[in-house]
């Protein structure tokens, strides 16, 4: 059975700009042609450093933006109001996305009252399921947002994103803003609702630690483009892109092995306003030759995963 619930076909987003005030126009490509499927009960990390589009793409597919070419669709919905329902988000910043002057359980029952005709008997005692499944207790129903610590308002936000049964939950850095004790906890919440409601999460993150415990697949972007894309067994034990071999061995991973191999990543991302010529990665690469510098590389299979560099 085909439980495909989201395909992107090369989906981009470009911004006109200009370098100054009188200044020559510009395109800012902060998405340019990603492509990817995501099933039902399975979870696409999408990592790389800021700047390198993984935020505009996480709009692009909640709908906050549209897409300036390409396509991408959503299984079984017809029409925005229904695509809309299907994705939901949740932030990193979980205050900030909470009203702080209206109670949980108005927070919760908010999208209720805007796309059902539910009474609001049956919103509450849907409230409270849904706040019991997030490991809070009935009795927060009736809280402010400030009462709760960082890492119950984010299970509060997780709340807030289920309460009309998603099919594809968009995790924007959700947890980069906790501790690591709470991070663990949040992402062994988000693993458990994951298998209860049959969940696909597209986990926005820089932080390659994390995208390890929670994600099946993974895509690496740099400024814009997909890189490398693949099993995440595939990419984390045998990375094949330059830049996918810096960012895992400046990972401080439990398992000390993976240090051995040091890849240094030289300086910081060019702007998205000057990419490069030829591949995007070329001036920070510690293997381009000269090929590098003329042509851009495209994805292709390489050993069972997606990489776009000319010596791989
Ligand atoms: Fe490095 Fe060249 Fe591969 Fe780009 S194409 S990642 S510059 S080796």
């Amino acid at each position: 059975m085909n439980n495909t619930v989201l395909t992107c076909h090369q989906l981009c987003r470009y911004y006109p700009v200009r370098d100054s005030l009188f200044g020559r126009h510009k395109t800012i490509k902060a998405v340019d042609g990603v492509s990817f499927d995501l099933s039902a009960g399975r979870t696409l990390a999408v990592v790389g450093e800021s700047g390198c589009g993984k935020s505009t793409l996480a709009r692009l597919i909640t709908m906050i933006e549209p897409p300036t070419t390409g396509r991408f669709s959503l299984g079984g919905a017809d029409g925005v109001k229904s695509m809309r329902r299907q994705v939901q988000l949740v932030f990193q910043d979980a205050y900030g996305s909470l009203n702080p002057r209206k109670k949980v359980g108005s927070i919760l029952e908010e999208p209720l009252v805007i796309n059902t005709r539910m009474h609001r008997a049956e919103r509450r005692d849907e409230a409270i399921t849904m706040l019991t499944k997030v490991g809070l207790r009935p009795e927060h129903y009736s809280r402010y947002p400030h009462m709760f610590s960082g890492g119950q308002r984010q299970r509060i936000a997780v709340a807030r994103a289920l309460m009309l049964r998603p099919k594809i939950v968009v995790a924007d850095e959700p947890v980069s803003a906790l501790d690591i004790s709470i991070q663990a906890q949040i992402l062994n919440l988000l693993m458990a609702l994951q298998d209860e409601f049959d969940l696909a999460y597209l986990f926005i993150s820089h932080d390659l630690s994390v995208v390890e415990r929670i994600c099946d697949e993974v895509m690496v972007m740099y400024l814009g483009r997909a890189v490398e894309q693949g099993a995440k067994q595939i990419v984390f034990q045998r990375p094949a892109h330059p830049y996918t071999q810096a960012l895992l061995t400046s990972t401080p991973f439990v398992d000390p092995g993976r240090r051995a191999q040091r890849v240094l990543l030289r300086g910081e991302p060019p702007s998205p306003m000057n990419v490069p010529h030829g591949c995007a990665f070329h001036q920070r690469c510690p293997i381009a030759e000269e090929r590098c510098h003329r042509e851009r590389p495209e994805l292709r299979d390489v050993a069972g995963r997606l990489v776009a560099c000319h010596l791989v």
